[in-house]
């Protein structure tokens, strides 16, 4: 049965792939070309030998990403996917559009190791990692759906990409090769909750996408109630990767902070919070947090979050406020998976005869 995943190898591994079976590196250009066009179907790809076709369909497979669910803003255009994978797992991703163009928001996970408390995704447990295949393929999906071509990305859908380093990195790869979904690394944000060694390992590759750091409180007590992975790296260790990261590269950090009221939005948070990024170049984010159903959590008011922002700036730290976008459609990730899940075994725990679709 095939089983390797052909559409995540960059063109250097498939064109040795390719080589070691006896063909010339132009039938890997060529099978590229198809791919790239969308043309999944070995068979349809006429100007490879037969035998090759043939091969290729033993060997290999091309990941399926389908729409199973899509959710339009009616306010800013924001488009929300629910994608379907060809093990029927689901994922989400959103189109936004922005001044300089359209970006889009990918899943690396489905589900998450995590368990931050604030966040739908890991609610829900970890399920998978996505192959790069599937990362190319939620911007093929989309960009095929809108005809519109996306211009940035920004890995801070479903799961932690530092936990799936290998593939998003890959995936990375992919995108900086020309030809296809071409996206020049400056586009890029990769976010993590604070995979610390993963942190280091990423500085290595010098790869120069923006980094993001999810940080959400100003201390340990604070930030490990609601981030389980602070008890394993905490604050001290994390920022010091950060002052690395940034010494080794020369590139800013982007610190999240999602604004929960009473937890971590007074102003003695931001002193604190201040006072801790103290020298380093960086620029703070502040997203008033989303609700999540079954979670009591609510978001600052403006009021809070200005006064927050002004602590930060007096005392020198960049800071600005998230737009939200697409908030009529819930678009922030792990929401319309847990939906459609619920929903799904709603429906399958309902008696068949009231099933009336599934009757004859
Ligand atoms: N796992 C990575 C990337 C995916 S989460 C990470 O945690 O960074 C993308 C961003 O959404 C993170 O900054 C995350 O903390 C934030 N987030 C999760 N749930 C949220 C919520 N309910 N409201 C606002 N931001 C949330
Ligand atoms: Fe995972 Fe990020 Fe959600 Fe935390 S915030 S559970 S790391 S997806």
């Amino acid at each position: 049965m095939a089983t390797i995943d052909l559409r995540s190898l960059p063109q250097e591994e498939l064109t040795a792939q390719l080589q070691s079976n006896g063909y010339p590196a132009f039938r890997a250009k060529q099978i590229r070309e198809w791919l790239d066009r969308g043309v999944t179907d070995f068979d349809k790809m006429t100007n490879l030998p037969k035998d090759l076709r043939q091969k290729l369909a033993e060997i290999y497979t091309v990941p399926g990403v389908t729409i199973l669910r899509k959710l339009v803003s009616a306010i800013d255009g924001t488009v929300k996917y629910l994608f379907q994978l060809d093990d029927g797992e689901t994922v989400e991703s959103v189109l936004m559009q922005y001044k300089h163009g359209w970006s889009q928001c990918l899943s690396t996970q489905v589900g998450c190791k995590m368990g931050c408390t604030f966040c739908a995704t890991g609610m829900g447990g970890f399920i998978r990692n996505l192959s790069a295949a599937e990362m190319i393929g939620q911007i093929e999906a989309a960009q095929q759906d809108t005809g519109i071509r996306v211009s940035s990305i920004v890995l801070m859908g479903m799961g932690e990409p530092l936990d799936n380093y290998e593939q998003v990195v890959r995936f990375l790869r992919m995108l900086g090769e020309e030809g296809g979904v071409h996206i020049g690394m400056r586009h890029i944000s990769l976010s993590t909750c604070g995979v610390v060694p993963g942190i280091y390992r990423l500085m290595e590759e010098q790869i120069p996408l923006t980094l993001s750091i999810s940080l959400h409180a100003p201390n340990d007590e604070i930030r490990s109630r609601s981030m389980p992975i602070n008890r394993r790296w905490p604050m001290k260790e994390l920022l010091c990767a950060c002052r690395d990261y940034i010494d080794a590269t020369g590139r800013r950090i982007s610190f999240e902070y999602a604004m929960i009221d009473g937890v971590n939005d007074s102003d003695a948070h931001a002193a604190e919070l201040a006072d801790r990024l103290h020298g380093m170049l960086c620029h703070v984010n502040l997203i008033p947090v989303n609700a999540v159903e079954g979670k009591a959590q609510r978001r600052s008011s403006r009021e809070r979050i200005q006064s927050f922002m002004n602590v930060l700036e007096k005392k020198g730290i960049n800071a600005t406020v998230r737009r939200t976008l697409g908030a009529d459609i819930n678009a922030s990730c792990g929401q319309l998976r847990r939906q459609q899940n619920q929903q799904e075994h709603t429906e399958n725990s309902r008696p068949l005869e009231d099933r009336k679709e599934a009757l004859p």
